[in-house]
């Protein structure tokens, strides 16, 4: 009985879900990969993030990649499916730390984000920290996979 209800509260406790969308089977299981290193890398203790991704045709050529925060737990990506596997992992890895700020609380959900050019969108704090953190984690994932 004891051992049972431990396994049950085992299983409740580890329920982040990820679920891919579109994209061929490879890169799902990539994109899926990434994501479960991601949440490993940045938010181990969060057990209850529901995260679909989606690969997406209609994405202009110089985004690679959007991350809509619905609760502080659920969230969607959406990502080019032009990108090579090498640019798959370094979306995912940018915008799963843009994940963490939502989760975290270090950015408001609802869509407070206002700049003009380029340079003042990429020098936004949470910018900042997502450009500089997507090369780190894929470099870490690269490694880890081999
Ligand atoms: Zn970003």
């Amino acid at each position: 009985m004891v051992v049972y209800i431990y396994i049950v509260l085992n299983k409740v406790k580890k329920m982040n879900l990820v679920y891919v969308w579109n994209g061929d089977r490879d890169k799902q299981a990539l994109a899926e990969a990434v994501t479960y290193f991601c949440i490993e890398e940045l938010m181990p203790r969060f057990s209850t993030l529901d995260i679909s991704i989606e690969f997406s045709d209609e994405r202009q050529a110089y985004q690679s990649g959007g991350c809509v925060a619905v609760t502080r737990r659920e969230f969607e990506i959406e990502i080019s499916d032009k990108l090579s596997d090498d640019d798959i992992i370094t979306t995912i890895c940018h915008e799963m730390v843009h994940v963490k700020q939502y989760a975290r609380n270090e950015l408001p959900i609802s869509g407070g984000v206002s700049y003009r050019t380029y340079e003042e969108y990429e020098n936004q704090p949470h910018e900042v920290e997502a450009f500089q953190m997507e090369k780190i984690l894929a470099e870490k994932f690269k490694i880890n996979a081999k």
